[in-house]
């Protein structure tokens, strides 16, 4: 058996969506923007954030490797899809749904850089204790979380829940 205890309700997520789109907005001003979501987590934030966004922005998609059925990670990260546009010069924004040892940023960072964009940031809703810890930073985070299995808001468990409007955390009893 498994229950949700939320962590982050409905109404907060959307006022931190907006207080993110505001502050990116303001950064970038009419400066097109090509967002980069990780998939899968990250669509449904996507899908909010963008649409408070400008008209100067696109939006492309990348998949890494997941924890699977998981809930700890392997430690080892791939592209399963690669990006459709090519992004040298451009100004590109990756758009994740949480940062937990920050690895998977890491890569994808080192990644994306190699491909020479004129400027490449990161925004990530949720970000867990080790990750803030690290150097690979994120310009703009959402909410600090502890260190718990999260799901809710485009998050799964073994792809149920992600269809939840809030952020909750799961305990499972054997
Ligand atoms: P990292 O490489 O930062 O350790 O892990 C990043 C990825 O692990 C996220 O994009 C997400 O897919 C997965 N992940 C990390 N923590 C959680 C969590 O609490 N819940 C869920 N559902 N996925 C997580």
């Amino acid at each position: 058996m498994a229950s949700l205890e939320v962590l982050i309700t409905e109404r907060q997520i959307q006022e931190k969506v907006s207080e993110l789109a505001r502050r990116i907005s303001a950064d970038y001003g009419d400066t097109p923007v090509l967002l980069v979501s990780v998939l899968k987590g990250s669509f449904i934030f996507l899908a909010d954030l963008m649409r408070q966004l400008g008209p100067n922005t696109e939006v492309d998609f990348v998949q890494t490797s997941s924890y699977g059925e998981g809930t700890s990670t392997s430690g080892v990260v791939q592209i399963r899809k690669d990006l459709d546009v090519s992004i040298e010069g451009r100004h590109v924004l990756i758009v994740e749904d949480i940062l937990d040892t920050g690895l998977t940023l890491a890569h994808l960072r080192e990644l994306l850089g190699t491909r020479r964009p004129r400027s490449l940031k990161v925004v990530t809703l949720l970000r867990k204790p080790d990750a803030a810890q690290r150097e690979t930073q994120a310009e703009y985070v959402g909410f600090e979380i502890p260190d718990r299995f999260v799901v809710g808001y485009g998050l799964d468990h073994a792809e149920r829940y992600r269809n939840l409007p809030y952020v909750a955390v799961l305990h499972q009893e054997v």
